[in-house]
């Protein structure tokens, strides 16, 4: 028993059930984007999607019957999910897995499943929610330039089907910068379609690529970005940092001369601003990607800014020689948070991995590399 998967999720998705209602993007042109790039969007009938819920509800039934013929009466625990395991049927586990977390989330996937005519998609979300009852959160990506082509009214409709989240890459609120990397949307439809979400009642969670101005926009990145999201206001900003992956056109254009990365102390730098332009608005900053240097830039605002702000200034404020051991030592694994430089074991190895490096003439494309080799 199969139904079909897609390549990516986000990291706030890592629990949930995965279904597929389109297959990759239907712009796939962003210049720094890996993820569907060869491939070709294309979209899956209502039958097709309602035979993997159906295939779902089947493999939850067998999970059951397992349960009970274990005599834990139908529950899905840690025996079960074990038995689930020894099967070694991907799906099988898949499900297992999530029914043993509660089976309360739902991640639909690819890139854009807003792009499916909303009768369709309330159609989805309806059966799914009826042949799935555990469920009480639905989420996807969309593009703001989809997202504008649905009504308020259509918008109201689908989250009443059951539609709770969606995801948006923002990526950046200045139009230079969103022009550079070829984003297909402008700062103004950014802030219309997010503020469409935000009134339909559905969580909105934002997309924000650190350092993506490079040497070219850096302030225009980082104020016009704070703009917009003071404009939509969207339940949370989520932070990445831009690593440029070999095989982008923004790896090309890096190669051309066209762009220029911003140093990682300059990136920490405009973080800095964006939270301190960030301004009567209430959503949750969020850094849950291994790319951000500083993982602790997490919290609610207005409440949290002061916390935000200090996790930055506590970095910047380090002499070089630690932000340079914070920085090798994040990207090589060896540190998490800034309190773990506080261990001397841990620090003195990132120390002699640091000398290291330097007397061979590598440690600047060292860590170039490791942060270009952490996925979106
Ligand atoms: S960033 Fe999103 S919209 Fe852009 S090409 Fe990648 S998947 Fe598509």
């Amino acid at each position: 028993m199969i139904f079909e998967q897609g390549p990516i999720r986000p990291p706030s998705e890592a629990e949930s059930l995965l279904l597929r209602l389109t297959r990759n993007c239907p712009w796939n042109r962003c210049q720094f984007c890996t993820t569907y790039r060869g491939e070709t969007f294309s979209r899956r009938t209502v039958e097709e999607i309602k035979s993997d819920v159906d295939t779902v509800s089947r493999i939850l039934d067998r999970l059951r019957e397992m349960s009970v013929s274990l005599g834990y009466n139908g529950e899905i625990n840690l025996q079960v999910l074990s038995d689930a395991y020894q099967t070694g049927d991907y799906y099988v586990i898949h499900v297992a897995s999530w029914m043993y977390r509660g089976g309360r989330n739902i991640f639909l996937q690819d890139a854009n499943s807003l792009i499916m005519k909303t009768s369709e998609l309330v159609d989805v979300l309806e059966y799914t929610r009826e042949k799935l009852p555990t469920v009480d959160r639905i989420t996807s990506y969309a593009r703001s330039k989809t997202l504008l082509r649905k009504s308020p009214g259509a918008l109201a409709d689908i989250r009443r089907a059951g539609l709770n989240r969606i995801h948006v890459g923002m990526e950046s609120g200045s139009d230079a910068v969103l022009k550079f990397i070829n984003k297909g949307v402008t700062s103004k439809e950014h802030i219309e379609a997010g503020r469409r979400v935000v009134e339909a009642g559905i969580s909105l969670s934002l997309y924000v690529i650190l350092g993506l101005g490079g040497r070219l926009w850096p302030e225009d990145h980082i104020l016009e970005t704070a703009r917009a999201l003071n404009q939509i206001n969207p339940d949370y900003i989520r932070l990445r940092t831009l690593a440029v992956s070999p095989g982008t056109p923004l790896y090309d254009r890096l190669m051309a001369g066209e762009f220029a990365e911003q140093t990682e102390d300059e990136i920490v730098a405009g973080e800095r601003i964006l939270i301190e332009k960030l301004q009567g608005i209430s959503s949750e900053v969020v850094s849950d990607h291994m790319l951000n240097l500083l993982e602790e830039v997490g919290g609610r605002l207005p409440e949290s800014k002061e916390h935000l702000l200090g996790v930055i200034d506590r970095y910047l404020s380090m002499p070089g020689a630690d932000r340079l051991n914070f920085r090798l030592g994040r990207r090589a694994g060896l540190y998490r948070w800034l309190d773990d430089m506080s261990d001397p074991v841990r620090k003195a190895r990132v120390e002699a991995l640091a000398r290291r490096l330097s007397s061979e003439g590598r440690l600047d494309g060292t860590l170039s590399s490791l942060r270009a080799q952490m996925l979106y």
